[in-house]
């Protein structure tokens, strides 16, 4: 058991914060002053410490490289009126990671260091987290195979590292979006619901040919017919069809997200039927011609609620007037409202540092 106290610090002689203006910034290219790490060797979680954020010194050799024993978290912090840091469903995130490390034959990691840790390490950066509107701090845990040999197998050393990165608002415009027909992201028994780098890599080939005909993402599909629907990028992707919300059901094909989940919660909130489901493209383009699909959006951690304009299905495009829609908005408020303290936490989702 390794006690808060166990966890050393070292901190930076000088901050970066300012440097830096908070209302303007990218996402994911700026990160604070401090980081997270600790290494697993011999079969036990050592030398945990918050330290100036810095590189990584790596031998060519190093496993994660190579096989790809890498997973990852997202999540966010947000500062309330009083100035008070939260971080939002925090615990989701852990067993979430421990899941993508349990199929990726890698060692979980105790709550000890991820939860007290993470509140160690925000608690010194908490200048960092932006309190205006629609920012936020994101926050990025990592963990890496790093036995340094060439023979493929489970590597028996690891490094686990936290991030942060402050975030401005997602400006996005209402995304458009191509089912895609010819790759696979994931199919029954492979790690498709695994946040595990792999998964990335994979689908970066499909994204980059639909934004070549002017789409943002594709919407993944089954490996077998190309017809049940899966998720969008880094969201999971929900239907309203003639006031039922449908979104495809944790099949083992899809991410289980922290906003889809949040999104169930609050939709149901607002008396919409929400049924978890497989859903198949014919039925949206049937409900489509009968004009009772109603709205398509996405949910994550970094986009929130991303309302969809355009759905294209082999020559067929579903287009949709995104300003008459009334449940996605209203949900991305919700969401937001909750995160950002003008709205209850109902259901103790904020998570005080
Ligand atoms: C992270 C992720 C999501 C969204 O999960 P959240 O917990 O809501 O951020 C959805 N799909 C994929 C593939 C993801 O990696």
């Amino acid at each position: 058991m390794i006690e808060a106290m166990d966890i050393s610090i070292t901190k930076t002689k000088r901050s970066k914060l300012e440097d830096l203006d908070l209302e303007n910034i990218p996402f994911g290219k700026y990160f604070t002053d401090h980081m997270l790490e600790a290494d697993y060797r011999n079969g036990e979680w050592t030398n945990v410490e918050i330290k100036p954020y810095q590189s990584l010194l790596l031998e060519p050799s190093l496993s994660a490289l190579h096989y790809g024993q890498a997973i990852f978290e997202g999540m966010k912090a947000y500062k309330d009126q009083q100035g008070n840091a939260f971080i939002f469903r925090p615990r989701e995130n852990f067993h979430r990671f421990n899941l993508s490390a349990a199929r990726m034959n890698m060692p979980e990691i105790p709550e000890e260091i991820f939860i007290e840790g993470l509140r160690q390490l925000i608690d010194l950066d908490k200048e960092w987290i932006p309190s205006k509107q629609n920012h936020s701090l994101y926050i990025r845990p990592l963990m890496i195979a790093t036995d340094t040999a060439l023979g493929v197998k489970p590597s028996d050393n690891y490094k686990f590292l936290v991030m942060l990165s402050p975030t401005g608002p997602y400006y996005a415009e209402p995304m458009k979006i191509a089912v895609e027909e010819k790759y696979t992201r994931a199919a029954p028994g492979g790690v498709g619901y695994a946040k595990n780098a792999g998964n990335y890599g994979g689908s970066m080939l499909a994204a980059t040919e639909a934004k070549q005909t002017g789409y943002d993402q594709v919407l993944w599909t089954d490996a077998f017919e190309h017809k049940w629907l899966q998720e969008v990028g880094m969201m999971n992707v929900f239907f309203i069809l003639n006031g039922t919300v449908v979104t495809p059901t944790e099949d083992g094909c899809i991410l289980a997200g922290v906003t889809r989940s949040s999104a169930i919660t609050l939709l149901k909130e607002m008396g919409l039927p929400v049924e978890e489901r497989r859903i198949n493209i014919d039925e949206i383009l049937d409900a489509y011609k009968l004009g009772t699909l109603e709205e398509i959006f996405g949910t994550g951690t970094a986009a929130t609620i991303a309302l969809i304009q355009e759905l294209k299905y082999k020559d067929y495009i579903m287009e949709f007037d995104t300003d008459k829609w009334k449940t996605a908005p209203l949900l991305r408020n919700w969401i937001t409202d909750i995160r950002e303290g003008r709205r209850e936490d109902k259901y103790g989702w904020m998570w005080k540092v």
